[in-house]
């Protein structure tokens, strides 16, 4: 098995990235938890085509086995139905954790469920990471800046969050995520990354999961009008999914900690999102307003200096390139929904 050393029977675990076997790297057994997610299949996807070993953890509450089942009969990888609310044993050498809803419609569905994931689901991770020797990256979120003061937001900037509000069950879970990753760093040195993710979108997001390109994208291929939330000023920064896979494999394989913001810096407002769709669908689509939802952030746009100059990272798809990628993924499982009633 590539995951032990020769000569011993014992495994490396933890000497990630850096113990080359022959003529390249040494193949690594990967746990991605959440890994039948939107962000989670796109990076298994790399991971397996790179040569890794990977096991997915997911419950399935947001993810689907659609999302992997291109990869079902590939013996280098295997997925387990567990929630990372209870504790599990495996050997791994890396463990990138992404198991948490990330929409605010999914996240809010239920906040004690979503409050639970983030601190317990992070906590056993880190367990499993510390007794195996294992790295550990969290893909934490531009929301720890809640609604910013600072702007762009570099990481330095230790954010404006309501402790008590709609957001706080993944907000301040994802805050707290932090804090035992870099707590489990100090003090059991445990080998941690952070990545905090700013918006994403592409192919396999679900298609009815409240975020504003999904909905737009899907609106707009139904010939429905575009729920514009508010005054639809508010501004966001899209990144599209390869790229942040490569970030976050930058991230795992390098030797900074972080956290890096992980974005794409390009800002537009929801007004403006909604004429590229428009644009790039349907020249006849509509907008509707409706009311906004408590505490949404005024604006956000990520400063990623950090990440270029330390992982030499940087976003390379634009919200024009990257839209037009995910709307045959869209077109067809709204193809599929439609046939499956009858349609
Ligand atoms: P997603 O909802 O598509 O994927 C999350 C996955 O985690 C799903 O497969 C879900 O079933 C699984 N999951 C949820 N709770 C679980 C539990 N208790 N046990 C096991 N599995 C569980 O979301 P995504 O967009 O792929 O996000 C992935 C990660 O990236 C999340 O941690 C999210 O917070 C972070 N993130 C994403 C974005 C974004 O714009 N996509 C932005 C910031 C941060
Ligand atoms: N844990 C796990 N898998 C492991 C090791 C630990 O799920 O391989 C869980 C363990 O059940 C605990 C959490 O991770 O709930 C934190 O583990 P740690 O050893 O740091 O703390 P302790 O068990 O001493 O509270
Ligand atoms: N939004 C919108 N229409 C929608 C869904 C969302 O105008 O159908 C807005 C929402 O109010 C927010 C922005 O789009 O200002 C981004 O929302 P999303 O849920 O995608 O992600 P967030 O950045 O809030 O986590």
């Amino acid at each position: 098995l590539a995951s032990f050393s020769s000569g011993t029977n014992r495994p490396v675990y933890g000497k990630v990235g850096r113990v080359p076997v022959g003529i390249g790297r040494r193949r690594m057994r990967v746990v991605v938890t959440g890994g039948a997610g939107f962000v989670g299949s796109h990076l298994v996807d790399k991971l397996i085509a790179r040569g890794d070993e990977v096991i997915v953890l997911d419950n399935f509450f947001t993810g689907r086995k659609d999302n992997l089942v291109h990869l079902f009969g590939n013996p280098m990888f295997e997925l387990i139905r567990h929630d990372v609310v209870e504790p599990i044993l495996l050997e791994v050498d890396q463990i990138y954790h992404l198991a948490c809803p990330a929409s605010p419609v999914h996240y809010k569905y239920n906040p004690v469920k979503t409050i639970k994931t983030n601190v317990m689901g992070t906590l056993n991770m880190l367990g499993l990471a510390k007794r195996v020797g294992a790295r550990f990256l969290l893909t934490s979120t531009s929301e720890v800046y809640g609604d910013p003061l600072q702007h762009p937001q570099k990481e330095t900037y230790w954010g404006n969050v309501n402790p008590i509000g709609e957001r706080s069950c993944y907000d301040e879970g994802k805050r707290t995520a932090e804090t035992l990753a870099m707590d489990y760093h100090r003090g059991a040195g445990v080998e941690v990354r952070i990545a905090r993710i700013f918006n994403t979108y592409g192919p396999r997001m679900c298609l009815d999961d409240g975020r504003v390109v999904s909905n737009f994208v899907a609106q707009a291929i139904r010939k429905l009008p575009m729920t514009v939330y508010g005054d639809g000023k508010q501004t966001r920064s899209f990144q599209y999914v390869s790229d942040l896979v490569d970030g976050l494999v930058a991230l795992m394989d390098g030797e900074h900690i972080g956290p890096f913001n992980l974005g794409n810096p390009g800002e537009f407002t929801m007004l403006e999102l909604s004429e590229v769709v428009k644009e790039t669908i349907d020249p006849s689509a509509t907008i509707e307003f409706r009311p906004n939802t408590a505490d949404d952030p005024h604006m956000r746009k990520p400063d990623i200096s950090k990440a270029k100059e330390l992982l030499n990272w940087e976003p390379k798809i634009s919200l024009r390139e990257g839209l037009p990628l995910m709307v045959g993924d869209f077109r067809q499982r709204i193809l599929n929904e439609d046939e499956g009633k009858g349609a």
